[in-house]
């Protein structure tokens, strides 16, 4: 069903009928739609294991209150996914979304190679959803550099408490 574009947007996948168009709503998953607060404890000490903590990201319990917004938010915009987790996780991410029926019209991970910080990585994926045709007009985020990443672009941005990012 879902469907991973190609070229420089292979980081992108769709969900049914290719990029959508107009206005689009942006979430971030991490704290947001996924509880990631059992997997935090990979990211202490002096090595972080960063595989560990993505290749578990399948187990995360849902936000209830997250997933509640994305049901009630107009079928006119649809829902981009912008999250920092790696395409790696792509398939596992995916089958999470469909477990919870959530609902999401384009996801956008970070590529392999990237290591930039997550604002970055963010301020560019936005500018390339600006690209592609598509115009966010709200994002909801927990975390705060991101907000304000959304904000310095002109999209207004909830930010939602986690208490990590
Ligand atoms: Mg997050």
């Amino acid at each position: 069903m879902a469907e991973r574009l190609r070229d420089s947007h292979s980081n992108w996948a769709s969900r049914e009928r290719g990029v959508p168009r107009g206005e689009v709503v942006i979430f971030d998953i991490d704290g947001v739609l996924a509880d990631a607060s059992a997997r935090q404890h990979f990211l202490k000490g002096v090595r972080p294991d960063w595989d560990a903590f993505f290749e578990r990201c399948h187990e995360d319990p849902l936000i209830e209150e997250a997933a509640r917004l994305l049901q009630v938010i107009d079928r006119r915009y649809p829902i981009v996914l912008l999250t920092g987790r790696p395409v790696s996780v792509m398939e596992l991410t995916i089958g999470w979304l469909n477990r919870y029926q959530l609902r999401w019209d384009l996801l956008i991970m970070r590529d392999y190679g990237d290591y930039a910080a997550a604002r970055h990585f963010k301020a560019r994926e936005t500018a390339r959803i600006r690209q592609a045709g598509l115009s966010p007009v709200l994002a909801f985020e927990d975390d705060v550099r991101n907000v304000e990443m959304f904000q310095a672009e002109g999209i207004p941005c909830v930010y939602m408490h986690s208490g990590y990012y």
